[in-house]
């Protein structure tokens, strides 16, 4: 299964992702994290995915 992640080092903190999709992502300490990568269904992430004006969010595959 893959899961959501923010590069931290490149977001800009723009809350595109943040306001977007709130259950899965939000701002610790300035910048945007994946709170909870599984709370909103992939589409919907996958528009933060497309929609981060520095890609900083990318799909992995989930550790065992
Ligand atoms: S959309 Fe990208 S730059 Fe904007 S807050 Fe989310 S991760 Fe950061």
């Amino acid at each position: 299964m893959k899961e959501v992640y923010v590069d931290r080092e490149q977001c800009i903190s723009c809350g595109l992702c943040v306001s977007l999709v709130p259950e899965v992502f939000r701002f610790e300490e300035d910048k945007s994290i994946a709170h909870d990568p599984h709370g909103a269904p992939e589409n919907r992430i996958q528009e933060c995915v497309d929609g981060c004006p520095v890609s900083a969010i990318h799909w992995r595959e989930e550790q065992e």
